[in-house]
């Protein structure tokens, strides 16, 4: 692959979006908060060297894009049915973690990312591989945002400064320890930050911040200065979990046992090549399916796959085939692990509802 000025600065910002970094860990069990920010549970190796993925990946040429293109199932986001009250409770995905709930009469939004690119730049970084499915514009009154971690791909600065100004007022946005003052430096103030196992009403709802096991970085100086983590919410009989970025820990075993269990969990099946690299900050497939054992989640979705070209370096198609393969392997229904289409909703019930279910469009995972 030819080495070009936008190459090298997409790969700065790769690093800034999603890859390593080096920090102390403690030498026994300890507290999550350390002196300068914050460790992950479970002791794990330190991170290997981000430039020696780099390298690797440049003399590869990693990912290889098909000439015919990736194979990534998209659609338009029904709006109207989105503001209508028989969408409820339901459950939409954007693309990448970016996930609309509407659940107890609320409308509740994870990781908003509505830019061209998961970039701090706005000409330059991964873009989009498929059309974004909904406008700010014409999203339904938000009531909460929830971020799950400071990485370019979860907390998008253009998308969080739109929902802050909203024509239907400023939702409630839900951040880790250590991400309000990035807020108030930008002028949004209804903002609440949690530790992990913090809980929140919100009208009808119960939610929490849970520990997951990741890192955070924005700057190159801020390292782990802010927490990470997932959200569960609880409302309308149901309890939901958007797991946000994790590598495999024992985190979601201790979250299964607190909760008893879930009705729906968003997990991350994308961002796991290569394993050398990922593996301590990302799940790959079979370890996003023990993750929904773990939670002991009834039904999971497979989410931060197919939306952004070149964060990491699996096929940006692959992970819902593992998926099917895994399925297959340990006698899942579709049901219990499948994955969305870019921009279609569905009940969170699991029941289809009336004409706001888009049908399977037969790809290879509808099958599964
Ligand atoms: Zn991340």
């Amino acid at each position: 692959m030819r080495v070009t000025p936008e190459r090298c600065i997409a790969t700065l910002l790769t690093g800034l979006a999603c890859a390593g970094c080096v920090w102390a860990q403690p030498a026994a069990p300890a507290a999550h908060h350390v002196p300068g920010g914050f460790v992950n549970n479970d002791a794990h190796p330190p991170n290997a060297s981000f430039w020696a993925w780099q390298w690797e990946r440049l003399r590869n040429g990693l990912p290889k894009a098909p000439p015919q293109g990736w194979n990534l199932p998209a659609v338009k986001t029904d709006a109207a049915l989105l503001r209508s009250p028989a969408a409820n409770p339901s459950m939409t995905w954007i693309g990448h973690a970016s996930v609309l709930l509407r659940i107890g009469g609320k409308n509740v939004l994870f990781d908003p990312i509505f830019s061209p690119r998961a970039s701090p730049l706005s000409f330059v970084g991964p873009k989009r591989l498929v059309p974004l499915p909904i406008e700010v514009a014409e999203l339904p009154k938000i009531d909460v945002v929830m971020i799950s971690h400071n990485h370019y791909d979860h907390l998008d600065e253009d998308s969080v400064r739109q929902l802050a100004n909203m024509a239907s007022g400023s939702p409630h946005f839900l951040v880790p320890l250590g991400l309000k003052q990035w807020f108030a430096e930008r002028g949004i103030t209804r903002v609440s930050e949690a530790d992990w196992w913090q809980g929140f009403d919100e009208g009808p709802l119960r939610v929490t911040f849970v520990p997951v096991q990741h890192w955070s970085r924005r700057t190159l100086t801020d390292t782990n200065t802010t927490l990470w983590g997932g959200w569960v919410v609880e409302g309308e009989e149901l309890r939901v979990i958007h797991v946000g970025d994790s590598g495999y820990s024992n985190d979601f075993r201790d979250i299964g046992e607190r909760f008893g269990g879930f009705d729906m969990a968003f997990i991350p099946i994308g961002g796991y090549a290569p394993r050398w690299f990922m593996q301590v900050m990302h799940l790959d497939v079979p370890e996003a399916v023990r993750v929904r054992a773990d939670l002991r989640a009834a039904r999971a979705i497979g989410i931060h796959w197919g939306t952004f070209e070149n964060l990491t370096d699996e096929p940006a198609d692959e992970p819902p085939l593992l998926l099917a393969r895994q399925r297959a392997e340990q006698g899942l229904r579709i049901d219990e692990f499948d994955v969305m289409q870019i921009g279609e909703t569905r009940s969170l019930r699991g029941e289809p509802v009336g004409l706001w279910v888009v049908p399977a469009l037969g790809l290879p995972w509808g099958a599964g």
